[in-house]
């Protein structure tokens, strides 16, 4: 048998990060920058008022109170300005370019508010209420560098320096296909025999919590044939698949049959559980790596969450995250295979503790949708007692 450690050691090895791809800012969210974002322009690009108020000259507020004229009105956006000269004011919006001879803004709420002349009940100080040019980002500073993953904010500040279109690497696109031939579409009923398929939704949704795109092709039986046909036309959109189920032992394994005489897929027993019959490998001229997860549904998510999430990660130009552990004390009792390691489903309360949950075999899906946590018990341990400490890794 193989380490789990091994096992994505080798995934890692193989998978690489995207080409990146110039996109217009609307289709970056989720993707990784791919170059350094530098501003043209300092930020703000002029001197502008923080407040809604009057810009005035210091040292014409420092008795107050005081009525000074109103000569002008400057909305966000004016650019024909007069200046502001002793005993004089302005009426200023937040945003307004600060008129010459002005150093500093009055809010309107230290004031009368009056639009002819304005009567001022504080003294302000110099530079109050004034956003200097430069003082987010000066022209040519770097903004954002490579590698920075592309959420809102981020994309705020590629469109604040003045950019339509970006180099990022792109949401990886991962096509989840399902086999076995007792799968029903839900929503259709249920034959003797049958069951509802839950992979490929579970598989599609964990891929598009990564930040990739998951494409759900959904189950299709168990032969082989008719898998490597899907396969074919499923692999010109594909930068990776996923596959669940037919990897074991038994016959019509529609997976292994299919892709074992290629040569560039490989069938591992990995020592863990669930989980330990998996495939991996890459397919066609473009190398898409594929991984051939089992078909019990706590196995291929687990399995997800173990090697295909650090994959997508490097694919997508990330550091390759293995899952993070926290520790727990154990509220019962837990066993292990001797040899491999564990990741048992339980509930990680906020007091530290975690709770084994009711249910550990790898078919039971809704024990899995009741945790929150996996239990990781390590391949050299078969018992550990109630109230022992063990490493978590959060869901
Ligand atoms: P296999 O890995 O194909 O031998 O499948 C192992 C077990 O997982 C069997 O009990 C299957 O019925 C079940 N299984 C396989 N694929 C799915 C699926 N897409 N959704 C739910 N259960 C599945
Ligand atoms: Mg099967």
């Amino acid at each position: 048998m193989r380490s789990v450690d091994a096992h994505l050691a080798e995934i890692l090895a193989t998978v690489r990060p995207l080409a990146p791809l110039e996109l217009e800012l609307e289709r970056a969210l989720g993707t990784v920058l791919a170059e350094e974002v530098t501003s043209p322009v300092p930020l703000p690009p002029f001197d502008n008022s923080a407040m809604d108020g009057y810009a005035v000259r210091a040292v014409d507020v420092s008795a107050v109170p005081v009525t000074l004229p109103v000569i002008d009105d400057v909305a966000a956006g004016s650019d024909e300005l007069r200046a502001v000269g002793p005993g004089h004011t302005v009426r200023i919006m937040t945003g307004a370019p600060v008129p010459a001879g002005a150093d500093a803004v009055v809010p309107v709420e230290w004031t009368d508010g009056g639009t002819a002349s304005v009567t001022i009940d504080r003294p302000v100080e110099v530079g109050n209420a004034i956003r200097r040019t430069g003082e987010d980002v000066q022209a040519g500073e770097v903004v954002l560098k490579p590698g920075t993953p592309i959420g809102p904010a981020q994309l705020g500040i590629i469109a604040g320096v003045g950019r339509r279109r970006v180099w990022v690497r792109p949401r990886p696109r991962v096509v989840v296909i399902s086999t076995g031939a007792e799968l029903v579409e839900p929503g259709s009923p249920l034959g003797p025999g049958q069951i509802w398929d839950s992979n490929s939704y579970t598989l599609t949704a964990a891929v598009r919590e990564c930040g990739a795109d998951g494409f759900r092709v959904g189950g299709v039986g168990d032969d082989p044939a008719v898998f490597l046909d899907q396969l074919d036309s499923q692999l010109v959109r594909a930068d990776a698949i996923i596959t669940s189920g037919g990897v074991s032992m038994g016959a019509y394994e529609p997976v292994k049959e299919a892709l074992s005489p290629l040569g560039t897929v490989r069938f591992d027993k990995v020592a863990m559980q669930p989980g330990m019959p998996q495939g991996f490998g890459v397919l066609g001229e473009d190398q898409v790596p594929i991984f051939a997860l089992p078909g019990n549904p706590v196995s291929s998510f687990v399995s997800f969450m173990l090697f295909v999430r650090p994959a997508l990660d490097k694919m997508r130009g990330l550091p390759a995250a293995v899952p993070e552990t926290v520790r727990a004390q154990v509220t019962g009792p837990l066993r292990s295979p001797d040899g491999r390691r564990s990741f048992l489903r339980g509930v990680l309360s906020a007091d530290g503790s975690v709770s084994p949950v009711h249910g550990q075999g790898s078919h039971q899906l809704a024990a899995l949708a009741s945790a929150n946590a996996l239990i990781v018990v390590p391949e050299n341990v078969t018992s550990v007692p109630a109230g022992a400490a063990v490493e978590v890794i959060r869901l």
